[in-house]
């Protein structure tokens, strides 16, 4: 299997290593499924005061980040791809395309992933023309800067990786990746205060609690999410009584 890396740009790598060492992509990380290397623009700044932003032409409030440490961060890392790796630059930002599960399924065929994040009113346009081959928004919000959505990026994309997760089985079925919203999940004990798990989950009876899942996944999509569910009627169709199921394999024999 091939190693997935993941190189980060940024003015605060250590907001970025802290998050992604922990729980299971830091696992990730040990086991040699996914690299994560970030590195500092400011320790590419010519600067002698290591400036890395600056005033925006034409004014307004708030500072840019300029050109020169960036594009110098971004030789040295590009110094540094395999030769032949697929590559993808990616620029965090709220003007992007908005990041789903889909997204992150088609990030996770690269090689090799680069981010830049951005901070306090962004980064020079020239930066994004030259280096970037995509900007990627985290949602219809603002937040101070591209660390954490990176994070979530990554974070996201790695999961889908063979060994990350125990075994693909454990997102398959998980929420919007199955298509739908999941079911509710319930562990022990089996009365907590008063409030006891659904019996049918203690059946042992299989067929019935798949069912019953499904059921329940169907009704928290309508009631959430519709649109969901309207692109994957099968879901729905699944729950019809078996009877009518016949049925309708029956005109299709007929016709
Ligand atoms: N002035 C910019 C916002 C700057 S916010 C604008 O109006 O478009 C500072 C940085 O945070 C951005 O450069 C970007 O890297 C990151 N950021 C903020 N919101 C984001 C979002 N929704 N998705 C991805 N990155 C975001």
């Amino acid at each position: 299997m091939k190693l997935m890396r993941f190189d980060v740009m940024t003015l605060f790598p250590d907001m970025v290593r802290t998050v992604l060492s922990e729980s299971i992509i830091g696992r990730a990380q040990s086991a040699g499924i996914i690299e994560v290397e970030c590195h500092n623009i400011r320790d590419f700044s010519t600067d002698k005061h290591r400036k890395t932003d600056d005033t925006p032409y034409g004014g307004g409030v708030g500072m840019v980040m300029t050109c020169q440490p960036i594009f110098d961060c971004f030789e040295h890392v590009r110094s540094r791809f395999a030769n032949g790796a697929r590559t993808r630059v990616i620029y965090m930002s709220p003007k992007g395309r908005l990041f789903n599960h889909s997204v992150a399924q088609e990030l996770s065929e690269y090689d090799n992933l680069v981010f830049l994040c951005g901070h306090y009113e962004g980064v020079d346009q020239r930066v994004i023309d030259a280096l970037v081959d995509e900007e990627i928004s985290i949602g219809d919000y603002v937040v101070t800067g591209g660390e954490i959505p990176a994070c979530i990026v990554i974070d996201a994309v790695s999961r889908l990786k063979d060994g990350v997760l125990a075994s693909s089985e454990c997102y398959e079925g998980e929420s919007v990746a199955s298509g739908i919203l999941e079911y509710p999940q319930y562990t022990k004990p089996r009365d907590f205060r008063g409030m006891s798990v659904p019996e049918i989950l203690l059946s042992g009876d299989h067929a019935k609690i798949d069912r019953w899942r499904l059921s329940e996944a169907v009704k928290v999509t309508k009631e959430r999410r519709p649109e969901l569910l309207s692109l994957h009627p099968e879901f729905e169709a699944e729950l019809e009584p078996k009877k009518k199921k016949k049925k309708s394999a029956e005109v299709t024999k007929q016709s």
